[in-house]
């Protein structure tokens, strides 16, 4: 079996991977500490339970399984949060990840793929983003991820630890199956929130800022189906076992949604209004973040056909209504 090391593969992002990577004829080894993820979100390969603070574990689990790769998207990932508490993000995610890239080359395992995001490079008026544009993130979040992505550079450097990094924009949706799906405890993503506000299962959404440089004053994104980004994965993966060299790639669509046009698409998608109220701007909260995402297409044959925003609030809403989120 061809076991693949999936730190955080209990959560939102992590367990959509190990579905994909089941699918494409790996084993996913599930990493996890269960502090954000869920035990019933590990359903495709083995769970060990542990914790990227404990090199011990990490050690054990490259013992036990013997992986040919890591895909590595533990952390803790709110911007908001991030900002209160910058030492607990520059603890978990930075030593963490240390730990971890240590582990793995202490453990001859060569090929490394990284979850990062584009809020490593901040507030830039308005530009579209490429994977060569500058990084200069405003949170402590996003700093911390960049600085991940610094460690590989050196540890490629030193030991030939090939890696990928994937910065992501804003991830969406759910497996259509309904197998998987998002939840975060607490959550404080756009799109669950709304869907909670529209089923009457919270108050009313708050939109964070009116007044930023934008056509209709609220915040732009792009969002990316979870199952777009996860197969992206898989072909980072086999990019790497064929030998190809460390690479850093957007996962976006190119196309830019504010805070307003994903309300008015989450209200077409569910034939419901949604209650929401303007708020005040949130802060560490960027303008505008939008992808330049031709090089995953060109170079990795990466294809996101599901990521219209109707195809992520159908999918999202489909799983929400599973009430899972009631647990
Ligand atoms: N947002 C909002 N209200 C909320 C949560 C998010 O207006 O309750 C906005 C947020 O300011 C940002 C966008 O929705 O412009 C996406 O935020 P999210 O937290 O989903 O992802 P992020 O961009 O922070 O990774």
């Amino acid at each position: 079996m061809t076991h693949v090391l999936v730190t955080g593969g209990a959560g939102y992002i992590g367990s959509h991977a190990c579905k994909a990577l089941r699918d494409a004829g790996f084993t996913p080894v599930t990493f996890d500490n269960l502090e954000t993820g869920w035990q019933d979100a590990v359903k495709f390969g083995p769970f060990v339970q542990g914790d990227l603070m404990d090199r011990a574990a990490i050690d054990a689990a490259f013992a036990q399984y013997q992986p040919v790769a890591v895909m590595h998207f533990a952390a803790l990932g709110q911007v908001g949060e991030s900002m209160k508490l910058p030492g607990k993000y520059w603890r978990n995610n930075v030593m963490g990840s240390l730990n971890l890239i240590e582990a793995a080359v202490a453990a001859e395992c060569e090929n490394f793929v990284f979850s990062s995001t584009c809020a490593t490079y901040g507030d830039q008026d308005n530009v579209v983003l490429d994977e060569d544009s500058a990084q200069h993130p405003i949170n402590a979040y996003g700093a911390s991820k960049r600085a991940i992505e610094d460690i590989l550079i050196d540890f490629e450097a030193a030991f030939g630890l090939r890696h990928v990094i994937f910065r992501y924009f804003n991830v969406a949706g759910a497996d259509p199956d309904g197998e998987v799906g998002e939840f975060h405890q607490p959550e404080t993503h756009l799109i669950p929130l709304m869907l909670d506000a529209i089923a009457g299962k919270r108050d009313a959404l708050t939109v964070f800022g009116t007044d930023y440089d934008t056509p209709d004053g609220t915040c732009i994104r792009d969002y990316v189906h979870v199952c777009d980004l996860v197969d992206a994965h898989v072909l980072g993966l086999k990019w790497l076992q064929d030998g190809k060299g460390s690479r850093v790639f957007n996962l976006g669509t190119g196309t830019g949604f504010s805070v307003r046009e994903v309300i008015d698409h989450s209200r077409a998608v569910t034939n419901k209004a949604v209650p929401y109220t303007d708020g005040d701007r949130r802060p560490g909260d960027c303008t505008k973040l939008v992808s330049g995402s031709t090089r995953a297409e060109a170079e990795l044959g990466w294809t996101p056909d599901r990521s219209t925003l109707e195809t992520m609030i159908t999918d999202a809403w489909r799983w929400h209504q599973t009430g899972h989120y009631d647990k």
